[in-house]
């Protein structure tokens, strides 16, 4: 995995992040310490800010892993060896060995993760709410309400019809269906990558926000 180490195996999957991770996470837990949370929410002392920021920060990380997560999983009920998961705080990869062989496993695969996105955005949505009505501590409500929106945005990022990101992916997904052909524009059977060589290339789901 190159300059990344890995922090945890789930389900024998490694999980990697790069070292400028440590740097981004910085950076992140600072802007939300120093500069968000004290404008949204004056009058709070700076170990609750920092709190929050770290809270955010590793949350927010946990999502995304989660995002990830989903793609490695189901790519492996589908048959697809999974290499490992990269991760950097705003996004990450999930490096498929393999192809799917058919349009609505690609875009069952690719789909999953925004949904698992918005999903978590409903979560801390809801929680944010509960927080507010039941008059729990600002922070609780400030870190939630801020995760429901993050999610949010990851999902509708990572649903962008562009690739490599998901909605691309989902989009040619359907292309393959609609034209029978994984290359948009070269129409025949033979180019579906299950009747192409049966070794294992690389790729990979990304995400990012
Ligand atoms: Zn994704």
């Amino acid at each position: 995995m190159g300059s990344s180490f890995t922090i945890m195996r789930v389900r024998g999957i490694p999980i990697g992040v790069h070292w400028s991770w440590l740097i981004i996470f910085g950076i992140f837990v600072w802007s939300l310490t120093k500069v968000l949370y004290p404008a949204a929410y004056p009058g709070l002392d700076g170990a609750t800010y920092l709190g929050m920021g770290i809270a955010t920060a590793l949350l927010f990380f946990g999502s995304v892993l989660l995002h990830e997560l989903s793609h490695a999983l189901l790519s492996e009920r589908e048959g697809i060896h999974i290499e490992g998961i990269s991760l950097w705080l705003l996004g990450g990869v999930a490096r498929l060995r393999g192809q799917p062989g058919r349009p609505s496993t690609e875009a069952r695969i690719a789909g999953v993760g925004p949904l698992v996105s918005v999903i978590l955005s409903l979560l801390f949505g809801g929680l944010a709410l509960l927080a507010n009505r039941l008059g729990w501590p600002e922070p609780v409500r400030g870190v939630s309400s801020y995760l429901a929106q993050v999610n949010l945005i990851l999902a509708g990022f990572n649903l962008v019809p562009a690739l490599p990101l998901d909605g691309g992916r989902v989009l040619r997904a359907w292309l393959w269906d609609r034209q029978r052909s994984y290359y948009p524009g070269r129409p025949g059977p033979r180019s579906e990558p299950a009747r192409r060589s049966a070794s294992c290339s690389s790729r990979s789901v990304s995400s990012g926000s």
